[in-house]
Protein backbone atom coordinates (compact mmCIF):
# COMPACT_ATOMS: atom_id res chain seq x y z
CA UNK A 1 0.00 0.00 0.00
CA UNK A 2 1.15 3.06 -1.08
CA UNK A 3 0.84 6.08 1.04
CA UNK A 4 1.05 9.87 -0.43
CA UNK A 5 1.78 12.45 2.56
CA UNK A 6 0.13 15.74 1.99
CA UNK A 7 1.04 18.58 4.03
CA UNK A 8 -1.36 20.96 4.93
CA UNK A 9 0.14 24.25 6.07
CA UNK A 10 -2.82 26.99 6.98
CA UNK A 11 -1.73 30.77 7.16
CA UNK A 12 -3.89 31.93 10.38
CA UNK A 13 -4.69 36.07 9.64
CA UNK A 14 -2.31 37.77 11.64
CA UNK A 15 -3.96 39.91 14.78
CA UNK A 16 -4.50 43.31 13.85
CA UNK A 17 -6.38 46.15 15.23
CA UNK A 18 -9.49 44.10 14.55
CA UNK A 19 -8.32 41.77 16.52
CA UNK A 20 -10.73 39.32 17.59
CA UNK A 21 -11.41 39.33 21.23
CA UNK A 22 -13.37 36.51 22.98
CA UNK A 23 -16.98 37.06 24.63
CA UNK A 24 -16.39 36.05 27.73
CA UNK A 25 -18.32 35.06 30.71
CA UNK A 26 -20.85 37.13 32.00
CA UNK A 27 -21.68 38.32 35.80
CA UNK A 28 -24.02 40.16 37.73
CA UNK A 29 -22.94 42.52 39.82
CA UNK A 30 -23.77 42.26 43.73
CA UNK A 31 -27.21 44.35 44.08
CA UNK A 32 -25.55 46.66 46.37
CA UNK A 33 -22.94 47.73 43.84
CA UNK A 34 -25.68 48.32 41.45
CA UNK A 35 -26.79 51.11 44.57
CA UNK A 36 -23.60 52.23 44.95
CA UNK A 37 -22.91 52.93 41.15
CA UNK A 38 -26.27 55.31 41.50
CA UNK A 39 -25.15 57.06 44.37
CA UNK A 40 -21.56 57.91 42.83
CA UNK A 41 -23.27 59.41 39.68
CA UNK A 42 -25.52 61.37 41.00
CA UNK A 43 -23.94 62.93 44.48
CA UNK A 44 -20.54 63.26 43.10
CA UNK A 45 -21.26 64.46 39.21
CA UNK A 46 -19.38 68.09 40.33
CA UNK A 47 -16.17 66.42 41.70
CA UNK A 48 -15.39 63.93 39.36
CA UNK A 49 -12.21 64.44 39.81
CA UNK A 50 -11.86 62.37 42.75
CA UNK A 51 -12.03 58.61 40.66
CA UNK A 52 -8.27 59.46 40.08
CA UNK A 53 -7.64 59.71 43.12
CA UNK A 54 -9.40 56.17 43.65
CA UNK A 55 -7.49 54.78 41.16
CA UNK A 56 -4.14 55.62 42.05
CA UNK A 57 -4.71 55.28 45.49
CA UNK A 58 -5.58 51.68 44.67
CA UNK A 59 -2.24 51.09 42.58
CA UNK A 60 -0.45 52.24 45.39
CA UNK A 61 -2.31 49.49 47.78
CA UNK A 62 -1.46 46.84 44.84
CA UNK A 63 2.14 47.74 44.62
CA UNK A 64 2.51 47.83 48.59
CA UNK A 65 0.87 44.51 48.75
CA UNK A 66 3.72 42.96 46.62
CA UNK A 67 6.36 44.48 48.59
CA UNK A 68 5.51 43.05 51.14
CA UNK A 69 4.62 39.60 49.98
CA UNK A 70 8.19 40.03 48.45
CA UNK A 71 10.27 40.39 51.44
CA UNK A 72 9.07 36.29 51.84
CA UNK A 73 8.58 35.06 48.18
CA UNK A 74 10.79 37.12 46.26
CA UNK A 75 9.98 35.68 43.17
CA UNK A 76 6.90 37.35 43.27
CA UNK A 77 8.39 39.88 41.50
CA UNK A 78 9.26 38.41 38.09
CA UNK A 79 12.43 39.47 37.81
CA UNK A 80 11.98 43.11 38.87
CA UNK A 81 13.76 44.99 41.82
CA UNK A 82 10.86 46.55 44.67
CA UNK A 83 12.34 49.93 42.95
CA UNK A 84 10.84 49.14 39.81
CA UNK A 85 7.23 49.39 41.37
CA UNK A 86 5.68 52.41 39.77
CA UNK A 87 2.53 53.72 38.43
CA UNK A 88 1.73 54.89 35.05
CA UNK A 89 -0.77 57.27 34.02
CA UNK A 90 -1.43 57.38 30.12
CA UNK A 91 -3.91 59.70 28.42
CA UNK A 92 -4.94 59.65 24.74
CA UNK A 93 -6.66 62.58 23.38
CA UNK A 94 -7.28 61.36 19.70
CA UNK A 95 -9.42 58.79 21.06
CA UNK A 96 -10.14 59.69 24.24
CA UNK A 97 -8.81 57.16 26.99
CA UNK A 98 -7.14 57.01 29.97
CA UNK A 99 -4.86 54.07 30.96
CA UNK A 100 -3.64 53.95 34.76
CA UNK A 101 -1.69 51.40 35.13
CA UNK A 102 1.03 49.22 38.07
CA UNK A 103 3.05 46.11 38.39
CA UNK A 104 1.72 45.69 41.70
CA UNK A 105 0.08 42.11 43.29
CA UNK A 106 -2.85 42.08 40.30
CA UNK A 107 -5.32 39.67 40.46
CA UNK A 108 -6.55 36.68 39.67
CA UNK A 109 -9.65 35.78 37.31
CA UNK A 110 -11.57 34.73 41.12
CA UNK A 111 -10.25 38.30 42.93
CA UNK A 112 -11.69 40.21 39.76
CA UNK A 113 -14.97 38.80 40.64
CA UNK A 114 -14.68 39.13 44.07
CA UNK A 115 -13.01 42.70 44.55
CA UNK A 116 -14.87 44.18 41.72
CA UNK A 117 -18.43 42.74 41.09
CA UNK A 118 -19.41 42.84 45.08
CA UNK A 119 -18.81 45.58 47.95
CA UNK A 120 -15.80 44.04 49.82
CA UNK A 121 -14.07 46.24 51.52
CA UNK A 122 -15.18 47.72 54.93
CA UNK A 123 -15.21 51.54 54.62
CA UNK A 124 -17.37 51.87 51.61
CA UNK A 125 -20.23 49.04 52.91
CA UNK A 126 -19.74 51.81 55.99
CA UNK A 127 -21.02 54.47 53.82
CA UNK A 128 -23.62 52.03 52.29
CA UNK A 129 -24.96 51.17 55.92
CA UNK A 130 -24.80 54.59 56.86
CA UNK A 131 -27.06 55.73 53.36
CA UNK A 132 -29.75 53.18 54.24
CA UNK A 133 -30.01 54.31 57.88
CA UNK A 134 -30.60 57.94 56.94
CA UNK A 135 -32.08 57.31 53.50
CA UNK A 136 -30.89 60.51 52.03
CA UNK A 137 -28.89 61.21 49.13
CA UNK A 138 -27.86 64.48 49.92
CA UNK A 139 -25.03 63.40 52.47
CA UNK A 140 -24.38 60.74 49.85
CA UNK A 141 -21.47 63.40 49.13
CA UNK A 142 -20.17 63.66 52.41
CA UNK A 143 -19.91 60.24 53.46
CA UNK A 144 -18.21 59.77 50.14
CA UNK A 145 -16.00 62.19 50.60
CA UNK A 146 -14.73 60.97 54.04
CA UNK A 147 -14.70 56.89 53.11
CA UNK A 148 -13.84 56.57 49.79
CA UNK A 149 -15.97 55.39 47.09
CA UNK A 150 -12.88 53.27 45.10
CA UNK A 151 -12.64 51.42 41.88
CA UNK A 152 -16.51 52.43 41.11
CA UNK A 153 -16.27 55.95 40.91
CA UNK A 154 -14.51 55.39 37.37
CA UNK A 155 -18.01 55.20 36.39
CA UNK A 156 -17.76 59.43 36.93
CA UNK A 157 -16.07 60.02 33.62
CA UNK A 158 -16.11 56.77 31.53
CA UNK A 159 -18.55 55.08 29.87
CA UNK A 160 -16.67 52.01 29.76
CA UNK A 161 -14.05 50.28 32.25
CA UNK A 162 -11.81 47.66 30.70
CA UNK A 163 -9.28 46.56 33.75
CA UNK A 164 -6.49 43.70 31.95
CA UNK A 165 -4.85 42.36 35.14
CA UNK A 166 -2.19 39.42 35.73
CA UNK A 167 -1.25 38.24 39.19
CA UNK A 168 1.19 35.17 39.60
CA UNK A 169 -1.33 33.43 41.49
CA UNK A 170 -3.30 32.37 38.35
CA UNK A 171 -0.03 33.75 35.96
CA UNK A 172 -2.70 34.96 33.16
CA UNK A 173 -3.94 38.19 32.24
CA UNK A 174 -7.51 38.82 32.72
CA UNK A 175 -9.69 41.45 31.34
CA UNK A 176 -12.94 42.31 33.28
CA UNK A 177 -15.07 44.85 31.46
CA UNK A 178 -18.27 47.17 31.89
CA UNK A 179 -20.34 49.66 30.80
CA UNK A 180 -22.11 52.13 32.57
CA UNK A 181 -25.43 51.82 33.73
CA UNK A 182 -24.85 48.24 32.87
CA UNK A 183 -25.77 45.80 35.93
CA UNK A 184 -23.27 42.69 34.56
CA UNK A 185 -19.88 42.95 33.90
CA UNK A 186 -17.42 40.80 31.61
CA UNK A 187 -14.31 38.68 31.85
CA UNK A 188 -12.44 36.66 29.70
CA UNK A 189 -8.64 36.16 28.63
CA UNK A 190 -6.82 38.73 28.13
CA UNK A 191 -5.91 39.54 24.31
CA UNK A 192 -2.30 39.95 23.10
CA UNK A 193 -2.48 43.61 22.68
CA UNK A 194 -4.70 44.22 26.10
CA UNK A 195 -2.04 42.36 27.85
CA UNK A 196 1.23 43.55 25.97
CA UNK A 197 4.17 44.37 28.37
CA UNK A 198 1.87 43.55 31.84
CA UNK A 199 4.67 41.51 33.46
CA UNK A 200 2.49 41.35 36.40
CA UNK A 201 0.01 43.63 37.67
CA UNK A 202 -3.46 45.99 36.25
CA UNK A 203 -3.85 48.40 33.18
CA UNK A 204 -7.48 50.36 33.66
CA UNK A 205 -8.43 51.79 30.52
CA UNK A 206 -11.10 53.79 30.44
CA UNK A 207 -12.98 55.19 27.66
CA UNK A 208 -13.84 58.97 28.95
CA UNK A 209 -17.29 60.39 28.10
CA UNK A 210 -17.46 62.98 25.61
CA UNK A 211 -17.86 65.59 28.15
CA UNK A 212 -14.68 64.27 30.31
CA UNK A 213 -12.34 64.35 27.71
CA UNK A 214 -10.28 67.23 29.23
CA UNK A 215 -8.96 63.84 31.53
CA UNK A 216 -6.80 62.72 28.43
CA UNK A 217 -4.90 65.78 28.76
CA UNK A 218 -1.36 66.46 30.01
CA UNK A 219 -2.74 69.40 31.88
CA UNK A 220 -5.19 68.04 33.34
CA UNK A 221 -3.39 64.61 34.05
CA UNK A 222 -0.20 66.47 35.65
CA UNK A 223 -2.32 68.88 37.93
CA UNK A 224 -4.46 66.12 39.74
CA UNK A 225 -1.42 63.66 39.94
CA UNK A 226 0.16 66.16 41.63
CA UNK A 227 -2.28 67.02 44.19
CA UNK A 228 -3.27 63.06 44.77
CA UNK A 229 0.99 61.85 44.90
CA UNK A 230 1.11 63.63 48.16
CA UNK A 231 0.79 60.53 50.20
CA UNK A 232 2.02 58.16 47.44
CA UNK A 233 5.91 56.38 47.89
CA UNK A 234 5.69 54.61 44.29
CA UNK A 235 6.81 56.92 41.53
CA UNK A 236 3.82 57.95 39.28
CA UNK A 237 4.68 58.69 35.76
CA UNK A 238 2.34 60.78 33.35
CA UNK A 239 2.00 60.41 29.37
CA UNK A 240 -0.33 62.00 27.21
CA UNK A 241 -0.66 61.60 23.59
CA UNK A 242 -2.56 64.19 21.42
CA UNK A 243 -2.98 62.02 18.08
P1 LIG B 1 -10.75 49.56 48.52
O1 LIG B 1 -9.51 50.06 47.84
O2 LIG B 1 -11.21 50.51 49.58
O3 LIG B 1 -10.63 48.16 49.02
P2 LIG B 1 -11.87 49.74 45.88
O4 LIG B 1 -13.26 49.77 45.37
O5 LIG B 1 -11.03 50.92 45.56
O6 LIG B 1 -11.95 49.53 47.45
O7 LIG B 1 -11.16 48.44 45.36
C1 LIG B 1 -11.73 47.18 45.61
C2 LIG B 1 -10.70 46.09 45.60
O8 LIG B 1 -10.28 45.79 44.30
C3 LIG B 1 -9.42 46.43 46.38
O9 LIG B 1 -9.55 46.16 47.75
C4 LIG B 1 -8.42 45.48 45.70
O10 LIG B 1 -8.50 44.19 46.28
C5 LIG B 1 -8.94 45.40 44.28
N1 LIG B 1 -8.19 46.30 43.40
C6 LIG B 1 -8.60 47.49 42.91
N2 LIG B 1 -7.66 48.07 42.13
C7 LIG B 1 -6.61 47.22 42.13
C8 LIG B 1 -5.30 47.23 41.52
N3 LIG B 1 -4.88 48.23 40.77
N4 LIG B 1 -4.50 46.15 41.74
C9 LIG B 1 -4.90 45.10 42.50
N5 LIG B 1 -6.11 45.04 43.11
C10 LIG B 1 -6.95 46.09 42.93
MG1 LIG C 1 -9.53 51.82 46.82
Amino acid sequence: KSSTKTTRTVMMPKASTTEQEQAGETFEYQAEVNRLMDLIVNSLYSNKDVFLRELISNASDACDKLRFRSVQEPEILNGQSVTDLSIKVRGQESDKTLTIEDNGIGMSKDELVANLGTIANSGTSKVMEMLKQQNEAASGENLIGKFGVGFYSSFLVADTVKVTSKSNDDGKAWTWESKIDSTSYTIREASESEAKDLVRGTRITLKLKDECEEYATDKKLSSLVKTYSEFITFPIEVFSTIQ
